[in-house]
């Protein structure tokens, strides 16, 4: 089968497209033609840390896969060739005390597709029957791709571990981003008043499109003291961390007193101060968050499948162009996602 592949870590220009041997299909695995693959900023990283003691090149990314099914293992009865099908890229045991207690995202061996193996930039991916979820037919094949990561991410995020409360306010760094631009829809889900930071009046106004009550344009001002002056001074209830180093010491400042910072990334830098004063005088919670659980992914997809929560698609790429489609995601210009259209029967 094609994929697009690389042979060592790097940047976009490392991507190429090569035929690679077809998956095998283990009893209790489904074989997916693999329509769409989404981008996300996570295939990034892993093209330019895939770590030669560790990687077996060559490698392909694309943790967001929607598809058909081409085979299935002898085990699979729930699943047969032709269904329609949606990928969730979270890769768990199933044995370890955390699976057993429903939360799968802090499995001991926890991973991710098209990264822990490789991903949806080919034609064919062989998967366990765990990942995957039917897909209903008013559902696109691209805007099913562009769900599964992001969303799930936003969803156990604000819904779970933050328990965001009708007509609290919430704050969404990155607004713009694929986890932002989730947050917001489902921060409006949950009834709260939604401040969503973006970089270009553009890219506010496309968030204010999801659903944000305010947006703070971070090339055009002092998004603090406006979040502030929009609080009358009291803060938020619930700030959604994705940049890290530079706005982690201002996101905790911008909590209300007994407030909540849920962190889900850390895109401009892993490493920043802490005052430990702020956590405890103000009593925040500082609440860490990845992926999502068996059932919080099912939740979250069919408030997707009900028409209620909508990914928004920046552009459409084919296999061919991957490469292309890399440069544009790490030229940082695009809102919302990525798609790689593997296969256009
Ligand atoms: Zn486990």
């Amino acid at each position: 089968m094609k994929a697009a592949v690389f042979y060592e870590p790097g940047g976009p220009e490392k991507i190429q497209v090569s035929e690679v041997p077809d998956p095998q299909v283990a009893p209790d695995q489904i074989l997916v033609k693999v329509k769409a693959c989404a981008l996300n900023h996570f295939d990034l990283l892993v093209l330019r840390e895939a770590d030669p003691e560790t990687f077996s090149f060559p490698f392909w990314g694309g943790a967001d896969i929607s598809g058909i099914v081409a085979e299935v293992g002898k085990s699979i009865s729930q699943f047969r060739t032709g269904d329609r099908v949606v990928i969730n890229p979270g890769l768990f045991c199933g044995k370890c005390e955390h699976c057993l207690s429903g939360e799968e995202s802090l499995c001991e061996s926890y991973g991710i597709i098209g990264d822990s193996m490789p991903g949806g930039f080919a034609e064919y991916i062989a998967v366990n029957e765990e990942n995957v979820l039917k897909l209903p037919d008013g559902n696109s094949f691209e805007e099913a791709a562009a769900m599964p990561l992001v969303f799930q991410t936003a969803w156990r995020s604000l819904m779970t571990r933050a328990a965001v409360q009708p007509g609290e306010d919430v704050l969404i760094l990155g607004g713009s981003g694929g986890v932002g631009s989730a947050a917001i829809q489902i921060a409006k889900l949950a009834g709260a008043r939604v401040f969503a930071v973006t970089s270009t009046a553009e890219k506010g106004s496309s968030a204010k499109g999801l659903g944000a009550d305010q947006v703070l344009d971070r090339n055009s001002g002092d998004i603090w003291k406006e979040l502030a002056d929009l609080t009358d001074q009291r803060g938020v209830d619930v700030v959604l961390e994705t940049v890290g180093a530079a706005t982690w010491d201002q996101s905790l400042r911008s909590l209300v007193r007994g407030g909540r910072l849920v962190t889900v990334g850390r895109t401009t830098g892993a490493l920043a101060e802490t005052d430990i004063k702020l956590i405890f005088w103000n009593q925040l919670q500082v609440i860490g968050s990845t992926m999502a659980n068996q059932k919080e992914f099912s939740d979250v997809m069919a408030h997707f499948f009900q028409g209620e929560l909508i990914p928004v698609i920046d552009s459409v790429f084919t296999l061919a162009q991957t490469r292309e489609a890399y440069q544009r995601l790490e030229a940082g210009e695009h809102f919302g996602k990525i798609i790689i259209k593997v296969d256009d029967d």
